[in-house]
């Protein structure tokens, strides 16, 4: 507590905010993912971290803001996200940061500060957590998107583009979206990518009137993205627009192969598409998307992640020359799916037992006797806040508890609690030494394992 001086001292904070409106609401296209989401959310968390586990892929955390630089070179200045929708500002102290719109770059540049090529190839990482767009909102699209991805660095095989796949293909499955196709293409490397290129600009330069004013654009700067527009009058040009697969260097065409011929070994069900690109500057090769089955009465559905080979990026940044690949899924979207399908989450944990305390003694034994009992693994619910014992117990009836201890001032005297059983009304004094074998006993929980699922 600070003395009279200092309080005289202390000067009253300066108001610097004019009196704005308070908006009770997050930006457009940020929101709160309530309680009554969240088992949806575990579920995810829980079956990403246990592929991640068993796929042999170690944790990072990077910073949500980095040099807007790293993101501009990484993903590359003529995409859409680094030309569109990143979230950029400066600091106070002048430097050119943004909130992250992807983790790859990030991470490649976080492999190359703290040397991990000297671990054993491939390196193996996965990240979760927050990314930031300034799109359109919409369903399934938002400002602030949760991602979860895997980067495997330093290895060239197709066989780890395909267990990437895997991975991404098991997540989505054992969340219970099953009817999932993976959208497959190689875009080849910067050699065969050259040639192609300007077969795609001379072919695009004849239709230029035809395309979109955003695809007149890109001609110049990303040729490749148009054919990833949803445009109607660009999506009838690009059907007969020259396909990458047709254009691959010896090396690429084989890794391609390879690669099918994996996907078919896993008899993961694949569509090759000519069109998929993915909007980022650092994809080489393989670029694959998982989309759901949309209804008959649906348009196509958004992807719910996708990934692919980007050798050159470390190179890019500074590092030594590195092979790598790696694929993310939208957290938002696979929740969202998960919901429609009304597939079945965890069930939340529910106590069984319920702490009734009356006086003031009583109430404060009763905090010991709870730490106690959830030291125990019994799941305790109270009402502690709550005076009266019938107000308590109309509390555990809601619950459904099937006991209720309570301890009242003679009981917290006695070192005796009452149990209650709710389903036959009986009760009993116990002595208090014997209450967690008792709760135990009664609640048939043997061993360890002393929490209802
Ligand atoms: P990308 O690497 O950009 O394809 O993003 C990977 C995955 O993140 C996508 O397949 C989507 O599932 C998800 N995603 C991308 N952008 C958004 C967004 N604005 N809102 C929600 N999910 C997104």
């Amino acid at each position: 507590m600070p003395n009279k001086k200092t309080l005289k001292k202390t000067k009253k904070p300066v108001s610097v905010e004019p009196k704005e409106e308070l908006v009770l609401q997050p930006p457009r296209g940020m929101r709160d993912i309530l309680p009554g989401d969240q088992p949806y959310w575990q579920q995810v968390r829980k079956i990403t971290e246990k592929a991640a586990a068993d796929f042999g892929y170690r944790r990072i955390d990077i910073p949500l803001v980095e040099f807007t630089n790293l993101f501009a070179r990484g993903i590359g200045t003529g995409t859409d996200i680094v030309e569109k929708e990143m979230y950029s500002f400066n600091t106070k102290g002048g430097e050119k940061v943004s909130l992250r719109p992807e983790f790859t770059a990030g991470i490649a540049r976080a492999y190359i500060q703290h040397g991990l090529h000297v671990a054993s190839k491939p390196v193996k990482l996965y990240y979760t957590g927050p990314c930031y767009r300034y799109e359109r909102p919409q369903e399934g699209r938002y400002r602030e998107l949760f991602q979860f991805g895997c980067e495997a660095l330093g290895e060239n095989d197709p066989i780890i583009d395909v267990q990437i796949i895997q991975m991404g293909w098991r997540i989505i499955h054992q969340l219970g979206i099953r009817n999932v196709t993976v959208n497959v293409n190689s875009i080849g490397c910067p050699a065969c990518r050259k040639s192609y290129r300007n077969l795609l600009v001379s072919y695009f330069e004849s239709k230029k009137q035809k395309l979109c004013i955003d695809c007149r654009r890109r001609l110049e700067k990303n040729p490749l993205r148009i054919l990833d527009c949803k445009e109607d009058k660009c999506v009838q040009v690009k059907m007969n627009a020259p396909q990458s697969i047709d254009h691959l260097c010896d090396e690429c065409r084989v890794h391609f192969k390879e690669l099918l011929e994996y996907l078919e070994e896993l008899e993961i069900p694949f569509e090759l598409d000519p069109t998929l690109v993915r909007g980022l500057d650092y994809y080489t090769r393989t670029v694959f998307e998982f989309f759901p089955h949309a209804g008959a009465e649906e348009k196509k559905k958004s992807a719910l992640g996708g990934g692919g080979r980007y050798d050159g990026l470390v190179r890019s940044m500074g590092g030594e020359d590195t092979p790598a690949v790696g694929f993310s899924l939208g957290l938002d979207r696979l929740v969202l799916e998960m919901k429609k399908l009304g597939v079945r989450t965890y069930k939340e944990q529910k106590p069984r037992v319920f702490l009734a305390q009356l006086g003031i003694f009583a109430k404060k034994k009763s905090l010991r006797m709870f730490e106690a009992l959830e030291r125990s693994g019994i799941m305790v619910a109270e009402s502690f806040g709550r005076g009266s014992l019938k107000s308590q117990l109309k509390v555990a009836d809601r619950l459904r508890v099937e006991l209720t201890l309570i301890l009242g001032q003679k009981e917290a005297i006695d070192g005796t609690v009452i149990i209650k059983d709710m389903a036959s009304g009986n009760q009993e004094i116990i002595n208090g030494d014997k209450l967690i074998d008792e709760v135990k006993k009664r609640l048939k929980m043997g061993g360890m394992v002393v929490r209802n699922q």
